[in-house]
């Protein structure tokens, strides 16, 4: 067993390298994320790359009630902003443009919607969820600048590091091409951010190791851990109908991630460990517990295991 660092002092008293805790350390209070529907498709939708889109996805399995596409940029994030200030008692923002692809568009229109979004007050910065296969130089050189006045996080959904997944998923992108936007956004001023599912049914505890591992080498900033869930008027949903898939139990995912957690590098900042759908829109795992749960219980076995993330990381 190995202990190379001071966990408890990095990681603000917690057993993982947290994002709050990362943006309480560096604006010293409260950071809200306000989500953003700025009505992008994406070409994994429209034929562009392929049609139907990849097997799991339903966006509406993750939109909050205050946005509407109908409604514009500045409107939704007045109405959020709004709404979380009273909520929560905050006064900054990160704006996130969740839905779809939100760089699939020509430069002049990502300009004209980013900058309406940055002009809400409390807003300092933007998040701006994509796919690796959807930003190039032009996109990345004007989100550079960006980046020298405002806190610019580009998130690209990887999924799984092993393309015969990416193909099961119709995901319409390797590995590779992911590699490239991360050679493309690295150094740049702007944070990456990586999201990933866990839990394909044909992958093993294994890979979700190796993928710790590979994970850990690639220079980006955050990662968002998701487990796969089922949710309805999707592919994999159809698929699971006929011949149901073997899913996660919520033992198997917290035991999963912890060992996931202590293998990932201590420098990685973990944006999330958990996702959730609405309760009518979830077809399966239903493991009955809201996502703050589910961080709870592997907190809990963070705790029980006297571990903590990078405990086994060693550079490859
Ligand atoms: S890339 Fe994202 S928006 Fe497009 S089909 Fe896949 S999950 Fe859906």
């Amino acid at each position: 067993m190995q202990k190379a660092f001071d966990y408890k002092q990095l990681y603000g008293g917690k057993r993982y390298h947290s994002y709050n805790t990362y943006l309480k350390n560096k604006y010293g209070e409260r950071v809200q994320k306000v989500t953003v529907d700025a009505g992008f498709t994406c070409p994994n939708r429209d034929g562009t790359v392929a049609s139907g889109g990849c097997i799991y996805c339903n966006n509406e399995s993750f939109n909050p009630g205050y946005n509407d596409p109908t409604k514009s940029v500045r409107q939704q994030i007045d109405e959020g902003t709004e709404f979380l200030r009273r909520r929560y008692k905050v006064d900054k923002f990160i704006v996130y443009f969740q839905p779809y692809s939100n760089t699939y568009a020509s430069l002049d229109k990502l300009k004209s919607l980013y900058e309406e979004s940055l002009l809400s007050k409390g807003v300092i910065g933007l998040t701006i969820g994509t796919r690796p296969d959807c930003v190039d130089e032009e996109k990345i050189d004007y989100l550079e600048t960006l980046g020298k006045s405002y806190d610019i996080t580009i998130e690209y959904g990887l999924e799984s590091i092993y393309d015969e997944s990416l193909k099961k998923i119709n995901r319409g992108h390797d590995y590779q091409s992911y590699l490239d936007a991360i050679d493309m956004t690295k150094n740049r001023g702007i944070k990456i951010c990586t999201h990933i599912i866990l839990g394909f049914p044909w992958e093993n505890r294994d890979q979700w190791m190796q993928e710790a591992e590979v994970l850990s080498e690639i220079e980006f900033n955050f990662l968002k851990i998701h487990q796969l869930h089922i949710v309805k008027n999707t592919v994999l949903a159809r698929n699971h109908l006929k011949t149901p898939y073997r899913l996660f139990t919520l033992t198997e995912y917290v035991d999963t991630v912890v060992s996931f957690l202590e293998k990932l590098n201590p420098e990685i900042i973990v944006q999330r460990l958990a996702g959730e759908s609405p309760k009518p829109m979830l077809v399966a795992p239903n493991w009955g517990k809201r996502n703050s749960e589910v961080i709870k219980f592997i907190t809990n076995e963070l705790n029980k295991r006297d571990t903590f993330q990078g405990k086994y990381y060693q550079k490859l």
